[in-house]
């Protein structure tokens, strides 16, 4: 059996190799490492793919979230909601900004932000809400818009883990998660779903202004070359870097195809198994299984990890500390603050093996291992 990984992407490149290697090759004949027509023909690309009018690259997700927020003109003292049941990335970049991060808790079946726990959270000092679409299961994105409209505030999608995700709304419409919001965001770190070989990002957005502000602020906050407006950042997506995006994005739709398709499998070999819940999949939204993240009832989350740590079978736990318990946050989160569904999930969730490659054997290897253990 070819060794497992939580995710292969030498087996990945293996496959698409000769139009890769072509298409950097042909970079490095051009010299045009910076701002090379690629990144412009991925940005078009990946816009007409998501259905949004603008896409600018950066050079990886969390400036992504960064630029948005800087972007919005938030300012310091500014509330921003989020949830705690994330990547650190999310939470940090409010804090770096010197913004308030107020933490709330997830629902407890799709592990994402609670939009009746936002709703509780609003004060006079809110100004955004950053939903993370996590491991591939969208947010309630309407409900959450509605919110964000009726106390008129800012959406920042978090699509680092959902990229190809698409969710249908009340009246039928079915957009692409990530372009609900004010801004969306996402990573090309390489393991993500729409992953390239070293880091990457982008924002999306409808609005003609927002964009042209998020470009400058990516962009040293310059409006005409070297003359600069406000204090901006560098960041950009490299041409090596949208060369491997264009060739992965025409495959997205079968990668994500992939993963479901493990997914399935997965949870056929646990539908019996009384001490796992596995992943929830709303019926109005396509999970995209960045992660397949199940929970654990009544079994021993390390001891598990261990035994097909064994029997060589990777599984991680994402995250083991959720962002309102973390040391950075000491000083900004009240030491009371209670995220019962957050604190509870943290102790049972478990992360398998999820990607584009694997293969029958290697499935049934994991599903007799997980089954050998608990039974
Ligand atoms: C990966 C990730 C990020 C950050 O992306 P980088 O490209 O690593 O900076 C932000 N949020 C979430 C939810 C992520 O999974």
């Amino acid at each position: 059996m070819v060794p497992i990984q939580m995710v292969d992407l030498k087996r990945q490149y293996s496959k698409i190799k000769p139009q890769v290697d072509a298409a950097i090759q042909d970079v490095l004949e051009s010299a045009a490492f910076i701002n090379g027509a690629p990144v412009q023909q991925f940005s078009q690309e990946l816009g007409q793919y998501l259905g949004s009018k603008h896409v600018i690259p950066c050079a990886n997700g969390t400036d992504a979230l960064q630029i948005a927020m800087m972007a919005l003109g938030l300012e310091p003292g500014d509330e921003v909601i989020t949830p705690s049941f994330t990547f650190i990335a999310t939470a940090e970049v409010i804090a770096l900004l010197r913004l308030k991060p107020v933490f709330v808790d997830i629902d407890p079946q799709t592990y994402c932000i609670d939009p009746a726990a936002i709703e509780k959270a609003i004060t006079p000092k809110t100004k955004a809400i950053v939903p993370v679409h996590l491991y591939g299961h969208s947010a309630a994105i309407e409900p959450i818009m509605e919110i964000a409209r009726r106390h008129n505030l800012y959406v920042i999608e978090d699509n680092a883990q959902a990229i190809g995700s698409h969710y249908t709304m009340k009246d039928g419409t079915t957009k692409k998660v990530g372009t609900f919001g004010h801004i969306g965001c996402t990573s090309f770190f390489p393991s993500k779903n729409l992953g390239c070989y070293g880091d990457g990002g982008a924002l999306f957005t409808d609005d003609d202004a927002l964009a042209a502000k998020i470009r400058m602020i990516a962009n040293h906050g310059q409006s005409q070359r070297y003359y600069h407006d406000e204090v901006g950042v560098n960041s950009r997506l490299d041409t090596i870097q949208a060369v491997v995006l264009r060739i992965k994005l025409q495959l997205l739709d079968e990668y994500i195809a992939a993963r479901r398709a493990v997914a399935t499998a997965y949870d056929t070999g646990f539908a019996t198994i009384p001490q796992i819940v596995t992943p929830f999949q709303a019926t109005n939204q396509l999970h995209v299984f960045h992660q397949y993240t199940m929970q654990l009832n009544g079994a021993d989350r390390n001891k598990l990890q261990a035994y097909l740590q064994e029997k060589q079978v990777p599984a991680m736990i994402y995250y083991p500390v959720p962002a309102h318990r973390q040391k950075m946050f000491e000083s900004m989160v009240d030491p009371k603050l209670s995220l019962p569904v957050t604190d509870s999930l943290t102790g049972k969730v478990i992360s398998l093996p999820i990607h584009t490659e694997m293969d029958e054997d290697q499935l049934t290897h994991i599903i007799d291992s997980v089954k050998s253990f608990l039974n």
